[in-house]
């Protein structure tokens, strides 16, 4: 159920081995939403040093990026600093031709049913195996097999301007975005996204929107230097944060955002989803154990929670002194070392006990 990217890549998988999976689908085509930019960084699934290359050369999976990152320029309140080094890679998603999701769909045969209304409790009765690819944690809710740890509201905009295409900009500023952050992401020299994202929590949701978003815009064209032009628009309300308790439960599979591979720190999930996709393939291929090949996943994602509460436990003054250390000759070297496909030291994994201690620190000092 769901031909996005997770859906589409556990198809791939299967129809090289000889099974034709019927795809349900709900929307009249793949990828029918807004088209967005989104970003892969190679730092968030070490120890594997470039995510787009592993695809290729470990599942035959062929995806075509819009461009490397090569930049990541991090503002914070009163400070800007810059990663250099290959980073990452940024692509598009959702109408776009050259999304990933159309991208995928290109290497799958079977048929997807599209305009589906089909309800999981049907197919399951129907089906060998269900793989639940939804998009989000709805179904696992339901299932009573999901922990929702936190939700999103997401508000975003196409913008015309001038932008460096290997460089896209992120910004901490908790006195505009409480807890949250935003993105600015190229897709071409001339078009990108700009996004806001934070959580919701009662003093967020207090807050008005759209003032949020207006005051993040005026702060992104000053940043930038440059008058932004809106051309489309999109916003996501109560978008999940969240992970399965168990992969799989009887003859049903969790794969992509089903699963919980969006991570809570930075929201980052399209790698791990085409990951699930896979698994669950090998899995009913026989070739693998799902509840084995996701344990990583299961690190990542409360690594990933622990990041989120250490980042929401800073305020702006320890931000910019973090933001600040990047123009220190020695870290910034260090840092860019770290962030680009140079090594493949899993710094998140290495920091989370150190910043679990302060997590435990400060929730005591609070209480
Ligand atoms: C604004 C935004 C920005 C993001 N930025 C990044 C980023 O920069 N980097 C990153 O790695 N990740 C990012 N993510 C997260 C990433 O997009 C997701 O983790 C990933 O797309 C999840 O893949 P999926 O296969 O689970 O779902 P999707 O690719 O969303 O596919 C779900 C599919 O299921 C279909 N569907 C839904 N319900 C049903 C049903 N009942 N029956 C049949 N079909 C159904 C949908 O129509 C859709 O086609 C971002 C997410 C958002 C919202």
């Amino acid at each position: 159920m769901g031909a996005g990217i997770s859906g589409l890549s556990c198809a791939i998988i299967l129809e090289r081995y000889g099974i034709m999976p019927t795809i349900f689908e709900k929307r009249n085509r793949v990828g029918d939403r807004f088209i967005n930019a989104e970003a892969m960084f190679e730092i968030l699934n070490r120890p594997i040093k470039d995510c787009i290359l592993y695809i290729k050369e470990k599942f035959n999976i062929v995806l075509d990026p819009i461009s490397e990152v090569n930049k990541l320029t991090i503002h914070s309140k009163n400070e800007k600093g810059n990663i250099i080094g290959k980073i990452g890679y940024t692509n598009i998603r959702g109408r776009h031709e050259n999304s990933f999701e159309n991208q995928l769909k290109k290497q799958v045969k079977s048929n997807i049913i599209f305009n589906s209304n089909y309800e999981y409790e049907k197919l399951c009765k129907e089906f060998d195996y269900i793989v639940l690819a939804t998009g989000d944690g709805e179904y696992a809710t339901h299932l009573g097999n999901y922990r929702c740890d936190l939700t999103c509201t997401i508000k975003g905009a196409t913008v015309i301007g001038d932008f460096t295409i290997d460089n896209p900009h992120v910004w901490f500023i908790y006195e505009i975005i409480p807890k949250g952050y935003a993105w600015l992401i190229p897709f071409t020299d001339k078009e990108a996204n700009l996004v806001i994202a934070y959580p919701d929590y009662p003093n967020n949701i207090k807050l008005d929107i759209n003032n949020m978003w207006e005051a993040f815009y005026n702060l992104a064209c000053n940043e930038l230097k440059q008058s932004l032009r809106i051309t489309d628009r999109f916003e996501i309300t109560r978008y999940m944060m969240g992970i399965c308790l168990r992969p799989k439960v009887d003859n049903t599979y969790f794969v992509g955002n089903c699963f919980g591979t969006i991570s809570p720190g930075l929201g980052f999930g399209q790698f791990a989803s085409i990951l699930t996709g896979v698994y669950c393939a090998y899995d009913i291929l026989g070739r693998g154990k799902y509840e084995i090949l996701t344990k990583p996943l299961f690190k990542n994602y409360y690594n990933s929670l622990v990041l989120r509460r250490f980042l929401e436990g800073l305020d702006d003054y320890e931000i910019d002194k973090l933001v600040k250390n990047l123009n220190n000759k020695l870290i910034n070297k260090f840092t860019n070392r770290i962030c680009s496909n140079t090594i493949s030291i899993d710094i998140l994994k290495l920091t989370t006990p150190y910043m679990k201690l302060i997590n435990h620190i400060k929730a005591h000092k609070n209480s």
